[in-house]
Parts: C-alpha cells; structure tokens; sequence
C-alpha cells in the first residue's frame, strides 16, 4: 500500500495511492498511523481522485520526532574523514524542516555551502520502547525517500548538528509512504541521488553500516518512539562537499533522490525568499 498525504480543494488528508489514482481517507495522516494500518483496507471505494489533480505534500506533515542518523555507510565515513563509528550517531532534524516531494529548498541567506544528502527513511507506526531488533520490523508502518538537506558550515563548525541540519525546508521526503508489507526487504534498494541529471549518489541499503531494525532497537532502548516519528537511516557517499573540489547546490539547481520501490522525490533549489521572516 502506498500512502499519501495531499492537497485537493483547500484541504489536506491522507489517501491510498492506487495506480493514477488517491483514494481519500477522509482523515489525516496521524490519524491513519495512530488508528492502524490494518483499518485502512475498507477505505478502498471511497472517493477517488485524479493523483494528477492533487498536491502531493510530505507524508508526516509535522514528525512527533526526526531524528537521523550520521555516518551510516562506509563510503560516506571515508569521504567525510571521520572514523567507522562504534554506534550509531544519531542527531535531530526539527520537524518543522519537514518539507513535500516537490516542494523548493531554500538556499539559506547566511550560507552557500547547501548540500544534499539522498537517505531511505521509515516511518514509525506503533508506540514501542525497548524494541529487540528481531521485532523490529514491527514497529515500522512503511519507507520513505528523504533529503537530509545540510547547511555545511553551521553542522560543523559547532559541536553538535541539530542548527545545520534543521533550516526550513531541508527536510524534503515522500512521495508517499510505502507500507512495510508491500516493500519487503528494505536491506536491498538501490538508492541513486542527481543533481541537474548527473548521477552524484548510487549505492544500496545493504550497505547500510547500522541496518534499520538496528537503528529502532537502539533508538528504542532510551526513548518511546511513536506513531509518525520519522528516522532517516544516513547517506551514501558522493555528496557535494566531498568532491574535489566541494559543488555545493546553487539556485537553480534541482535534487532527485530515488529509491528503488518506493519512487523518487525531486526538489528546486532558491533563494530563501524575502518574506521567511515571521514574528
Ligand atoms: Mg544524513
């Protein structure tokens, strides 16, 4: 089952994607993962629309938590300089950088050096604490693809990278969640990130260094995860600022990350625009 979050005639719910086609649920995404997936099923015949006549938005509009993980595969250790990590590094992401498919990135107005990160992410469906990893799958309601969009000077010239991975908008995933059931082995996708057509990331989720029901087993053993909290599971290698020299995004420039079986999301690079300013 795919399962998709989008705009039709001023409102926003969630809806099972089938073909061309969205049937609506009628209710909104927590709504559907706090329920369970299991009542989903009877929605079909509902009312269906055009998937050509709606906005596709991000899945989880607003994540209880985001959390990511850091250095999860081996190529991206060594390009970055770091050491193979013992554990897992995980950092948060604030769930108001959650951002659509299709939706723009924002180039800071205090940065250039903006880079993609293409990473499979999943998205928890039931309340669990001190998860085994052999149980592990079973706290997951379905797969995402995500951009860990980073801002390179502010990650790394503080200690730790919540400022730097957190600016509006750099947090773009979807198109829609793809159930755990329908996916399969989420260890065996190969995951391709472009920039402007040219191929920057190609690499697969069985290279994972932490594989996914790891990463539950251990977020789970400190904390209570709950229905929505996303986890995005790290990059491969071939990021920006690791090539000789560093290419970081530029206006202009569009992002595609796409993971096989679950489908791709493609994001234009701006300016921040004059009006982000609120108070
Ligand atoms: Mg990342």
């Amino acid at each position: 089952m795919r399962l998709a979050t989008f705009t039709h005639g001023g409102t926003t719910r969630a809806g099972v994607v089938l073909g061309d086609e969205v049937v609506d649920l009628g209710r909104d995404m927590m709504a559907v993962l706090v329920g369970g997936l299991e009542r989903v099923a009877g929605a079909v015949g509902k009312t269906r629309l055009p998937l050509a006549q709606v906005r596709l938005e991000a899945p989880v509009l607003r994540p209880p938590k985001f959390l990511a993980v850091g250095l999860n595969y081996a190529d991206h250790v060594a390009e970055s300089g770091a050491e193979r990590p013992e554990l897992p590094t995980f950092f948060n992401k604030q769930s108001t950088c959650v951002t659509g498919p299709y939706d723009p990135i924002h180039r800071p107005r205090v940065s250039q050096l903006l880079d993609y990160e293409g990473e499979l992410g999943f998205v928890i469906g039931r309340r669990c604490r001190h998860v085994p990893r052999a149980r592990a799958a079973e706290a997951i309601a379905g797969w995402v693809v995500l951009n860990d969009v980073s801002v390179r000077d502010w990650q790394l010239r503080v200690p730790t990278w919540t400022m730097g991975k957190s600016f509006d908008t750099h947090g773009p995933m979807g198109p829609w969640i793809v159930t755990a059931d329908e996916l399969g082995d989420p260890h065996a996708l190969r995951l391709r990130t472009w920039v402007n057509g040219e191929l920057r990331q190609d690499s697969c989720t069985a290279q994972l260094i932490f594989d996914c029901f790891a990463l539950v087993e251990h977020l789970s053993t400190a904390f209570t995860l709950e229905p929505g909290d996303v986890v995005a599971t790290g990059t491969p290698g071939g990021v920006g600022m690791a090539m000789s020299p560093p290419r970081f995004l530029v206006p202009g420039d569009v992002v595609r990350v796409e993971i096989e079986r679950i489908g791709h999301i493609e994001n234009r690079v701006v300016d921040e625009p004059d009006d982000t300013a609120r108070l």
